[in-house]
């Protein structure tokens, strides 16, 4: 299918940006479209050893590194060239734009970390990440903060709540700690090398002892199960479960108590990059409407003839726009100055990135009428893809909670 919609953009992207989306539909077109309807109906043990070699196919094309500051010899992008790879990644599978956009979300606080100790921690493990992909064999990272009981709750945008955490890290004498606890749905935690994972060491003051450490797969985290999902099924996502898992000193990437500030980063950083994740869908669901109203006949003229279909159309279109202009825009900001005052951008570029998707994805299969429901024809897929969007890195409702919260909080003013 012709990615007419990929090429013409809204927003006036750099020339490097181009060039950037170029590399990632190659690379796409080759490693992720012909597997795409395979791996969707696959079981999810089996997409594991899939999921690690089109992760090896993207580092053989240099797509892992692109965050990696320039100080440590990497290209030194950031939100905005993560959203140009990772809508152009969904547009052929969301599930693999998950995968690498995790790797890039587990990288994020040791990112955030050397932004604050003259690049110790840049050089501590953005430098390997980068030497790991130039090798042929890339290191596979995860974030993990959720937990069976605290979800939703780490935004305590009710006033009083706090997290559920029972993540421990019990500080160790001789430096270090020893984390037990439990993390669920983590995008690539069956297959990850480094898990960057916030533990506490007072579940009782969650949010004043939180800290996080990069846990290893030697150091012996386990999976306790790899969930069966209704969408981005290519991205394998696990329950990890860590016994007593000693941590060195130098792991740690902040103490008890800065832990939540480094989430709050974390998420400014990408939200607004997996909202592109949601304007790939919406794209690949508007291209799959054209094509198919271009040749569909019905009332003895093409679909695209009939001023219904074409207003459909039409209203696909200008959500992708406003999409669009929004995301990276914002992108844009926050690269400038990345700081956690912009998370009310960011926060709302997710969530429109992630409702024009299901809007499109479900225009798109009316539009296709009975074929649209047939699972052969790839419609169907792209709303249970475009689903994920509006629960993952804070549901839409806590995002928006938390964009009018910031409002709020600067006095309504918006800080360019
Ligand atoms: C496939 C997948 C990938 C994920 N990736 C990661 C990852 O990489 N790392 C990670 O740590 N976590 C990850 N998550 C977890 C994800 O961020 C959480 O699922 C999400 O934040 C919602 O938390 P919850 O599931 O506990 O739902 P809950 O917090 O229980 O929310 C349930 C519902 O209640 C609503 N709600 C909750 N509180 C309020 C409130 N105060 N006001 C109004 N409405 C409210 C929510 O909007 C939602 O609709 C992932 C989840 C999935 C499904």
């Amino acid at each position: 299918m012709p990615a007419e919609i990929l090429e013409h953009t809204f927003y006036p992207h750099t020339t490097e940006a181009r060039l950037l989306r170029s590399s990632a539909m190659e690379f796409a077109e080759s490693a992720v479209a012909p597997r795409a309807l395979r791996l969707d109906s696959m079981p999810p043990e089996e997409v594991l050893g899939e999921a690690v070699a089109i992760v090896r196919e993207a580092a053989a094309n240099r797509l892992l590194s692109i965050i990696v500051p320039e100080e440590v010899g990497g290209p030194g992008g950031l939100t905005y060239e993560g959203a140009n790879v990772l809508e152009v990644l969904a547009y052929y599978d969301a599930g693999i734009a998950t995968t690498i956009g995790a790797i890039w979300l587990g990288l994020l606080p040791p990112f955030i970390a050397g932004l604050g100790d003259g690049g110790e921690s840049w050089r501590r493990w953005l430098k390997p990440f980068l030497e790991a992909e130039e090798s042929g064999d890339p290191q596979i990272w995860a974030f993990a903060i959720t937990e069976p009981e605290a979800g939703s709750d780490y935004e305590r945008v009710e006033p009083g709540s706090r997290p559920a955490m029972t993540t421990v890290a019990r500080p160790l004498p001789s430096g270090g700690y020893e984390i037990s606890g439990r993390k669920i749905f983590i995008p690539n935690g069956p297959i990850a090398s480094h898990v960057t994972v916030f533990a506490v060491t007072d579940p009782q003051r969650p949010i004043e002892t939180m800290m996080c450490a990069v846990v290893t797969r030697e150091m012996g985290f386990k999976v306790a199960q790899v969930f069966d999902k209704m969408g981005h099924r290519s991205s394998p996502t696990g329950e990890l479960v860590f016994e007593e898992v000693r941590v060195p000193e130098e792991n740690v990437l902040c103490k008890p108590g800065s832990g939540w500030e480094y989430v709050e980063m974390t998420l400014t950083l990408s939200r607004a990059p997996v909202g592109a994740i949601g304007l790939g869908i919406a794209k690949r669901a508007f291209q799959a409407a054209f094509d198919y109203a271009r040749q569909r006949i019905q009332g003895g003229r093409p679909l695209v003839e009939h001023q219904v279909v074409k207003m459909k159309l039409a209203r696909m279109l200008e959500r992708i726009a406003y999409a669009e202009n929004l995301i990276y825009t914002t992108t844009r900001k926050i690269d400038e100055a990345p700081t956690p005052l912009k998370a009310l951008e960011s926060s709302l570029a997710k969530a429109v990135g992630a409702d024009v998707a299901v809007e499109n994805a479900l225009e798109a299969i009316q539009i296709h009428g009975g074929y649209g429901y047939m699972r052969e024809m790839g419609v169907e897929k792209l709303l249970r893809d475009a689903k994920l969007i509006q629960i993952y890195e804070g549901t839409n409702e806590i995002n928006r909670l938390t964009a009018i919260e910031r409002y709020t909080q600067y006095g309504g003013v918006l800080l360019d």
